[in-house]
């Protein structure tokens, strides 16, 4: 199926940092995800937590299973829609590349330690990997990945680090959050499938640990909608079966949603370019409905499972742990791996070394410099 005009067009991408001539058999995209999956951060991302710790189960979402599910759910959507598939698999499989061990808890104690250093923002720091960090070819640091990846990759960002961005790269992928205008409907389209991914996998992580319930999740109408509709086609459905079908249709209605709000709004909104919808406003969206019922199920869990006290307390051993590996390199970054400790830039080197640690070498570097065993 052709790409519809609005969908990106990777023989018209702005092109990379550093010029490189065309690959003789993949798009600029398809290179772009192949690079996004040889590189180490994505191979650490099977040991960095999403919600639960990578100890808690083998079971539970890590950020690579997530990272995943948001590529599947992204790639759907964008056949659908004639967006390119490509694009969102790549920027879904690189939009987590910058989380800290330990999830949000995690990031928030580095951000906390960086306060007086421009702070730590885990999108930023994904944009970072893919620009700086990585390193892998001869000639650059960084995977050089093209502008649209990019403008993807980074979904928030400040206003000062967005200034400062352009001042590095004018008219790059921090202009658009100075101008106000949108990024790619295949990024829109990433954002939309994370929340949708997170959502459904969460229920299912909260409820295979035991922190929250089936019978609690009634208050859900989005989740109990489905749950009542799979025990009316299938009346014995028990457990995690029921839990599945449950989740299983939740997940299909939002796709379906997705598309058919999407299109409504193209239709209205007729770009004729990529560059058009970026100055449309938000296209890529839930029809009201259904938004209202997302962000319902998002409260839900924030109340129910990521406050949860088991999971606070988790986090909050977490939290120290990358507080006091921020301060042991601090004081003495010859503890660092060569190249981090050779940085003029002390915090922000420490910053970007303790974001690249899976949960498991965070937990043993902070055994090795503390004397104390915080996490399993
Ligand atoms: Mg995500």
């Amino acid at each position: 199926m052709s790409l519809a005009a609005y969908a990106c067009d990777p023989a018209a991408s702005r092109g990379r940092r550093h010029p490189e001539a065309a690959a003789p058999t993949r798009t600029e995209f398809q290179r772009d995800r192949d690079r996004i999956v040889h590189s180490t951060a994505f191979r650490r991302l099977v040991y960095k937590t999403q919600v639960f710790l990578n100890h808690e189960g083998d079971l539970f979402r890590t950020r690579l299973t997530h990272s995943l599910e948001v590529a599947q759910l992204g790639r759907s959507i964008a056949r659908a829609l004639r967006l390119n598939e490509d694009l969102v698999e790549a920027i879904a499989l690189a939009h987590d590349l910058g989380h800290t061990p330990f999830g949000h808890a995690g990031q928030d104690a580095l951000n906390d330690c960086m306060k007086d250093h421009g702070g730590f923002e885990h999108n930023l720091q994904s944009l970072r990997v893919v620009d700086e960090l990585e390193e892998r070819y001869p000639r650059y640091d960084g995977l050089n990945l093209c502008f649209e990846t990019r403008e993807g990759i980074l979904k928030h960002c400040s206003r000062a680090n967005a200034e400062r961005l352009e001042a590095q790269e004018p008219g790059g992928v921090g202009r658009r959050f100075l101008d106000r205008s949108q990024p790619s409907l295949e990024a829109q389209l990433c954002n939309l499938a994370d929340e949708i991914a997170y959502n459904a996998h969460d229920i299912d992580d909260g409820v295979r640990s035991g922190l929250i319930s089936m019978e609690q999740l009634e208050e859900v109408a989005l989740f109990a909608r489905f749950r009542r509709e799979a025990l009316a086609e299938h009346p014995d459905l028990q457990g995690r079966r029921q839990l599945y079908e449950a989740i299983r249709r939740m997940l299909s209605a939002q796709v379906y949603d997705v598309i058919a709000a999407t299109r409504a709004g193209l239709d209205r909104a007729a770009p004729r370019s990529a560059d058009q919808a970026r100055h449309s406003g938000p296209l890529v969206a839930f029809s009201a409905g259904m938004a209202q019922q997302s962000a319902a199920l998002k409260q839900f869990l924030l109340r129910n499972l990521y406050r949860h006290p088991q999971v606070v307390e988790t986090t909050g051993q977490a939290k120290r742990v990358v507080r006091e590996l921020f301060a042991a390199y601090c004081a003495d970054p010859t503890q660092m791996q060569a190249g981090f400790a050779a940085r003029t830039d002390l915090p922000r080197a420490v910053a970007d070394y303790i974001a690249g640690m899976t949960d498991r070498f965070a937990a043993r570097e902070h055994e090795r410099l503390t004397g104390q065993r915080l996490l399993p």
